[in-house]
């Protein structure tokens, strides 16, 4: 890990109910122990308990973040969606974007790189999910597919210092596989001179996700381009996260 902050995001998706809330008091206390000061906590809870995280975690320095967000920033008649300004209105600072599980579903890099857009103009920090499948990850594609899906998400964005980029393997997601150290390092660096090369930026945040648990921790944690972790089954259970962030920081 490097030096800087460790970004620690759950992503909850589409689990929690209003007992879950307060679960995450655990963290909360880990939160404010000067020992764990570097490590940023961002809980992604589902829409329905945004405001309920926003309330539990004020006056600390854990930040809340949506999942998805509709490309519109207007108001609209847009059945069953939620826009930037509104996730921003109840007090979210972050977005997720493109996450695999929803471009499986028709999120394109088009509709992603709108998304983004709206989201930098609502004033939220964008957590920016990419990867690549198996199939093209067997047939060597990965860079060709990473490279497409970073310039084509971030098409006319000039500005990306609002950008985290989270690099999670779409085979990694929920299967208990993570890439090999030294391949994860590499990508990850590469990714990093793909941003350096097209946005100039040299200190962009790139984070991992997929299958991140209690026990690989221990060894992704030793690589040092990786600016944190982008984490779902394993941050329901908040004893689960604690260890994450515990081992990441000790
Ligand atoms: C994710 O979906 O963002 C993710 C990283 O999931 P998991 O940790 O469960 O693989």
């Amino acid at each position: 890990m490097t030096n800087n902050k460790t970004y620690f995001v759950a992503n909850w998706k589409m689990h929690g109910s209003l007992n879950s809330v307060n679960s995450i008091k655990n963290v909360i206390k880990l939160s404010k122990k000067s020992k764990y000061k570097n490590a940023k906590i961002v809980y992604c809870p589902p829409y329905t308990l945004i405001s309920h995280f926003v309330e539990k975690t004020k006056k600390t320095k854990i930040d809340i973040g949506a999942q998805n967000c509709h490309f519109k920033k207007k108001f609209g008649s847009f059945t069953g969606s939620v826009n930037a300004n509104m996730i921003k209105n109840i007090g979210s600072k972050f977005v997720i974007i493109g996450h695999s599980e929803i471009r499986s579903i028709g999120d394109t890099n088009k509709s992603i790189n709108l998304k983004i857009k709206s989201a930098l103009k609502a004033n939220l920090k964008v957590i920016f999910c990419f990867g690549e499948t198996l199939k093209e990850k067997r047939s060597k594609k990965t860079n060709k597919v990473l490279n497409y899906q970073i310039k084509n998400g971030l098409t006319k964005i000039g500005n990306i210092k609002n950008i985290f980029f989270a690099y999670e393997p779409v085979w990694s997601i929920g299967t208990g596989i993570i890439p090999k150290i030294n391949e994860l390092d590499k990508q990850v660096r590469k990714i990093k001179q793909i941003i350096r090369k097209n946005y100039k930026v040299n200190n962009a945040k790139v984070l991992y996700g997929g299958s991140v648990n209690s026990q690989n921790i221990v060894t992704l944690k030793k690589i040092s381009s990786i600016n944190g972790f982008l984490i779902g089954g394993a941050s329901l259970n908040s004893k689960n996260f604690i260890d994450i962030i515990k081992k990441t920081i000790n």
